[in-house]
C-alpha cells in the first residue's frame, strides 16, 4: 500500500524531505496540530473532522488498511453476513409470498464471504480517498507516546515495518487504538476456538456452534448461523441475554431464539473447554447448579473486549486507567495535557463504532477551539442486528425507576402494525418509558423488524426532550413500521389506535 509520508527510515531519520501536497512545510520540520494513533472509526473520524477544522493532521495506523475492527472484523462484515441471512430467510418463505419455483436454495458460502470481503475492500478504499481528499498525512506504523509535551510539542514514536523508529512531532495526540476480543483464561483462538476474527473467515458453515456470551456480538453470530442451519447453543453467565437491554426485550428474544431452535442457557457458568477428536466439549454449571456438558464443532468466545492500552507508552504519562481503559473528561481529554482518548479504549463508554466516531468529533472540536456537546450516556442508541432486531435508547423501565422517576410505560406489538403484516414480520414490540409527571420520553426499546433503523427517530426524540403528548400528535406516514412508535407513544396514555 502506498503511504504518505514516505516512511522508509534509516537511523531514526526520514529519508524523504519531500513536501507534502497541500502544506508549505517540508516534512522533517512538520509539527502537526494533531496526531491520531489508530485508524478505526474513532480515529479516522477524528482525523477528517480535525482536517475540516483546517488543522494539520497525521493519522498513524499499524495496519496497511484503515477501518479498524469495525470495517474489517466487526460491524460491517457481520451486518453483510446478516443481510445474506435475511435474504436466505425470505427465500425459504418465498411460497408464502406467492413466489414459487425457488425449490431448495443452496448456500454458496465462498460467494457469501467474497461479497463480504468486497464490501470491506470498497470501504477501505473509500477511507484512503478521504484521507487524500482532506490532506491527512497517513503514516503506516505502530505509534507510542514518549512522554509529556516539551514546549507544547509531543513526540510520538512510530515503529514502521522493519522495526525502524521515527519521531512525529505534534501539538496534540488523540489515542484511538481500539480493542481486541477477550479470551477465557487458558484458551487461545485457533480454527476451533474462535473470536470475531476467526469466525468471519471460516471456510464452511459449521454444523454446530457454542457461543459463550450473549451480548450483541454473541447474539448476532448465534442468529446468523442458526439461519444457515447450524445447531447453536448459547451459554451466558448472567441471568439474561442482551443484559444491557430492557428486561422485556431479553425475555422476548430468548423466547423467539428458542422458537428458532437455539439452545439458550442463562446463568450458565463455563468451567472447562476440552478438545475432542472432531471438535470441542464445554462443561458448564447450569442455572440449577447442575454440571452439564455440550459438544460442538466450533466455539465462539464473545465475552467482551479489552482496550488496547498495553504498549502505548502510557507509563511515561499521567494518563489514568480504569480496568484497563483510559479515563477522560467530557472533552475526551486524558490527565496528560494535550493527549486525548476516543473510541473503544475509553472507560465508561459503550464500545460502539458510533460512540467512537462521536468521541472523535468531540476531541477534534476541542482541539480546534470549536463548540461541542459531550457524549451523553443516556442518548446512545444500542443496536443488535439479530432476527428480529433490537434497537434501544435511553433508560430501561428498571433504570428509570431506580433513578426515582414515576414511570409510565406504553407497549405496542408489531402484530398490530400493517406494514409488519406486509413484511410477514410480526414478532416483537415497541416499548416507551416515560416520566409520569411531565410526560418526557426517557427511553424507547424496540424488538422487531427494522428496529435498528426505527430507533433513529427515538434518539432524536430524546435529544430534543420530546414528550408523550408532542409525539402522540406527530404525524407518522402510513403504512410504515414507524407508525408502531406512534401507537406506542399513545399506549403510554392507554390510547394506542391499533391494539
Ligand atoms: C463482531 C463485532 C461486531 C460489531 N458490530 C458493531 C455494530 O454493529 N455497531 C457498532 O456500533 N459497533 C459494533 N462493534 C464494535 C465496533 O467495532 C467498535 O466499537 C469500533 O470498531 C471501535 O472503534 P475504534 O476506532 O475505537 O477502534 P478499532 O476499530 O479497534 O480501531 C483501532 C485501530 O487502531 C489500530 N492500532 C491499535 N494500536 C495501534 C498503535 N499503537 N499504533 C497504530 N495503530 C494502532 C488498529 O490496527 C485499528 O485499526 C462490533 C464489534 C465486533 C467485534
Amino acid at each position: 500500500m502506498k503511504t504518505w509520508p514516505p516512511f522508509k527510515l534509516s537511523s531514526g531519520r526520514r529519508c524523504s524531505q519531500k513536501q507534502r501536497p497541500g502544506t508549505e512545510f517540508p516534512l522533517a520540520e512538520t509539527i502537526y496540530d494533531v496526531t491520531i494513533i489508530g485508524g478505526g472509526p474513532a480515529g479516522y473520524t477524528a482525523a477528517i473532522r480535525a482536517a475540516e477544522y483546517e488543522l494539520k493532521v497525521a493519522l498513524i495506523e499499524e495496519s496497511a488498511k484503515l477501518g479498524g475492527t469495525c470495517l474489517h472484523v466487526g460491524c460491517i462484515p457481520t451486518k453483510a453476513l446478516l443481510f445474506n441471512a435475511e435474504i436466505w430467510d425470505h427465500l425459504k418463505h418465498a411460497a408464502e409470498f406467492g413466489i414459487e419455483g425457488i425449490g431448495a436454495p443452496t448456500l454458496n458460502w465462498a460467494a457469501v464471504l467474497q461479497r463480504k470481503n468486497a464490501i470491506i475492500a470498497k470501504h477501505a478504499k473509500g477511507l484512503d480517498f478521504l484521507m487524500k481528499k482532506h490532506k491527512i498525512a497517513r503514516i503506516e506504523g505502530y505509534g507510542r507516546l514518549t512522554g509529556p509535551a516539551l514546549d507544547g510539542v509531543h513526540t510520538v514514536e512510530v515503529t514502521a515495518a522493519g522495526s525502524e523508529i521515527s519521531p512525529v512531532k505534534t501539538k496534540n495526540v488523540i489515542l484511538a487504538t481500539g480493542s481486541e476480543a477477550k479470551m477465557l483464561p487458558g484458551l487461545e483462538a485457533d480454527d476451533r476456538i474462535l473470536t470475531n476474527i476467526e469466525i468471519l473467515a471460516m471456510e464452511q458453515v459449521p454444523k454446530s456452534l457454542i457461543v459463550i456470551g450473549a451480548g450483541a456480538v454473541g447474539m448476532e453470530f448465534a442468529s446468523l448461523f442458526r439461519t444457515f442451519g447450524t445447531e447453536v447453543t448459547i451459554l451466558e453467565f448472567l441471568p439474561r441475554v442482551v443484559p444491557v437491554e430492557d428486561e422485556e426485550i431479553s425475555k422476548e428474544i430468548t423466547r423467539l431464539f428458542k422458537k428458532r431452535g437455539i439452545d439458550v442457557n442463562t446463568s450458565a457458568k463455563v468451567e472447562k473447554v476440552e478438545r475432542t477428536e472432531t471438535g470441542l466439549k464445554v462443561t458448564y454449571i447450569d442455572q440449577n447448579g447442575n454440571p452439564k456438558t455440550k459438544e460442538s464443532e466450533k466455539l465462539l468466545v464473545a465475552v467482551g473486549r479489552a482496550g488496547r492500552t498495553n504498549d502505548l507508552g502510557l507509563e511515561n504519562t499521567r494518563i489514568e486507567l480504569e480496568r484497563g481503559l483510559i479515563k477522560v473528561n467530557e472533552a475526551q481529554e486524558t490527565a496528560e495535557p494535550g493527549v486525548f482518548a476516543i473510541g473503544d479504549i475509553v472507560a465508561r463508554l459503550p464500545q460502539l463504532a458510533h460512540v467512537g466516531a462521536m468521541s472523535g468529533m468531540i476531541a477534534a472540536a476541542k482541539i480546534a477551539g470549536r463548540p461541542f456537546r459531550p457524549v451523553r450516556r443516556d442518548r446512545i442508541p444500542g443496536c443488535t442486528y439479530t432476527e428480529p432486531q433490537i434497537g434501544s435508547v435511553g433508560l430501561t423501565e428498571t433504570q428509570a425507576k431506580e433513578k426515582g422517576y414515576e414511570v409510565k410505560v406504553g407497549k405496542f406489538p408489531f402484530a398490530g402494525n400493517s406494514k409488519a403484516t406486509i413484511l410477514g414480520s410480526h414478532d416483537g414490540f415497541v416499548k416507551v418509558v416515560a416520566d409520569a409527571k411531565y410526560g418526557e420520553i426517557l427511553g424507547v426499546h424496540i424488538l422487531g423488524p427494522q428496529a435498528t433503523e426505527l430507533i433513529a427517530e427515538a434518539v432524536a426524540v430524546l435529544e430534543l426532550e420530546g414528550t408523550v403528548e408532542e409525539l402522540m400528535f406527530t404525524i407518522h406516514a402510513h403504512p410504515t413500521l414507524a407508525e408502531s412508535l406512534l401507537d406506542a407513544y399513545g399506549a403510554v396514555e392507554g390510547m394506542a389506535i391499533n391494539a
